[in-house]
């Protein structure tokens, strides 16, 4: 769509009418914008990166863009996994990562209003200085923006408790294609009039308009929470161990699986004394008031118990638990010291995590392909990772079967191909296959209908 003469134009307007824009053109610049986590997918290299401060500029931008028919990519901070904020070719990145103000925090009407630039972990730490709790954590806590994990609806290590981000924001400020503002939301815990636009704009990927504020919901911060590390001598015991406390009604902050690969690839990465040779390994934590938190992994230990764990470890006080909790945070860039990692996100119904642990060591056994997997049991997510060499075709072609029989497998127990991380452009093709052509064309209508030129993110979920 944007030819080198759109963008030029474009690019001349911008520095009219916003001087004072950060705004890079410089070749190693735009490098730096063209990847997000999916490094085993191609990207483009964007034409230009411009950074704004304020919603003001961001409407300026996309009207000038509609103006000009140049595609637009928004971006947090570029850690997503689906390359949902990867570059494309001669486009124009809107990174909000600028836009990285905490409004106002909220204490009467337990919520915060935020800029979508403000990391993930700098927001948690902002309101728990205020005695208050914003639950979504992504692994990816400490480098993830707002707005990425609004645009992702991601998840993370405490899904199992409290849920995905969606479930968390009240109102939204959303600039769409043509450059209006629009407010989706306030601050009323309820609030049912006309369509949920919130929702629909969260978990839509930059697709449908730029999030430039939100209004999350927030709750009393929780005590200190306790933690455990359970080990076992077979994947199925592990994930019997999942399905039996779900079963139990025990619901844990945190229920989180590593297989044998990736306890090994963490403890060679950070020596962390795992034990090396177990199949797998839960973490399990609770964060219950006082007493009631070891009550409740007391009931946990029951079932892993009873589900044959080989060994279990709680942590003795705080900076031990953190210590145990590395081990899940670390698994991916663990991994990654071993080859290309295609990480996969899929997601069945909680009491099926044994099949799906079992037809994914199956699937890649049969093709000789190497899969560690780590993922929130507790919530029916799994991470394959595909461990691969990249510059190997075969290994990719190989790669590519697995995932796509991974997939399968993961609908054929009525999951998802994707929980958390997003369809961008990594698994298009797996969309209409999973929600079927007419669910799609219903997704097709809404976006025609808010971004008529198709300007924004073009080619990412539809
Ligand atoms: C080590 C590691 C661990 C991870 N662990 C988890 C995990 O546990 N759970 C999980 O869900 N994800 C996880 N992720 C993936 C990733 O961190 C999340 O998807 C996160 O939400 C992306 O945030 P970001 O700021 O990096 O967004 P980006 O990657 O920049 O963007 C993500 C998507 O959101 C869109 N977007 C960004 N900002 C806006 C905006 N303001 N308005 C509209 N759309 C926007 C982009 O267009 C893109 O489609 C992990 C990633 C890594 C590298």
């Amino acid at each position: 769509m944007q030819t080198a003469t759109a963008i030029d134009a474009l690019l001349a307007d911008v520095r009219a009418e916003l001087p004072q824009l950060r705004l890079l053109t410089d070749v190693a610049d735009r490098e730096s914008y063209r990847l997000d986590e999916t490094a085993y997918l191609a990207a483009g290299l964007p034409g230009a990166v411009v950074l704004p401060t304020e919603t003001a500029e961001v409407a300026a931008l996309l009207r000038l863009a509609s103006r000009h028919r140049v595609a637009v990519v928004p971006r947090g901070a570029g850690t997503g996994l689906s390359g949902g904020a990867a570059g494309i070719e001669g486009a124009l990145t809107i990174a909000v990562t600028r836009m990285n103000r905490i409004v106002e925090i909220d204490r009467d009407n337990l919520c915060v209003v935020t800029q979508p630039g403000v990391i993930n972990a700098e927001l948690k730490a902002a309101v728990a200085a205020e005695g208050l709790f914003y639950p979504p954590d992504p692994a990816s806590y400490e480098s993830c923006s707002i707005g990425g994990n609004l645009g992702t609806n991601a998840g993370g290590l405490c899904c199992v408790k409290y849920g995905q981000t969606r479930d968390w924001v009240l109102g939204l400020e959303v600039v769409l294609a043509d450059g209006s503002v629009i407010r989706t939301g306030g601050r009323t815990v309820k609030d049912t009039a006309g369509y949920s636009l919130t929702h629909l704009f969260v978990g839509s990927q930059g697709t449908l308009g730029i999030i430039t504020e939100a209004t999350l919901r927030l709750r009393p911060l929780p005590g200190p929470r306790a933690t455990m590390l359970a080990f076992f001598g077979s994947l199925e015991a592990a994930g019997a161990a999942v399905a039996a406390m779900t079963r139990a009604g025990i619901v844990p902050v945190t229920l989180e699986l590593l297989d044998h690969e990736t306890i090994l690839a963490v403890d060679d990465a950070h020596n962390l004394g795992l034990e090396r040779d177990a199949a797998a390994m839960l973490l399990v934590e609770s964060d219950a008031p006082g007493a009631a938190a070891t009550g409740e992994l007391d009931e946990a230990e029951a079932a892993i118990r009873a589900a044959g764990a080989t060994s279990i470890v709680r942590a003795a006080d705080a900076t031990e638990a953190d210590w145990l909790r590395q081990a899940r945070r670390l698994a991916l860039r663990a991994l990654e010291r071993q080859g290309t990692v295609r990480m996969e996100d899929v997601g069945v119904p909680r009491a099926r995590v044994p099949q799906l642990l079992t037809a994914i060591e199956r699937i890649a056994a049969a093709h000789g392909v190497r899969c560690a997997t780590f993922g929130h049991a507790g919530d029916g997510n799994l991470h394959p990772n595909l461990i691969f060499a990249r510059d190997d075709p075969e290994a990719e072609r190989l790669t590519q079967i697995v995932r796509d029989e991974i997939f399968q497998a993961a609908l054929d127990l009525g999951g998802t191909v994707t929980a958390e991380h997003g369809i961008g452009a990594a698994r298009r093709e797996w969309l209409p296959i999973q929600r079927g052509e007419g669910a799609v064309a219903a997704m097709r209508s809404i976006k025609a209908a808010l971004d008529p030129l198709g300007i924004l993110n073009p080619g990412r979920v539809l």
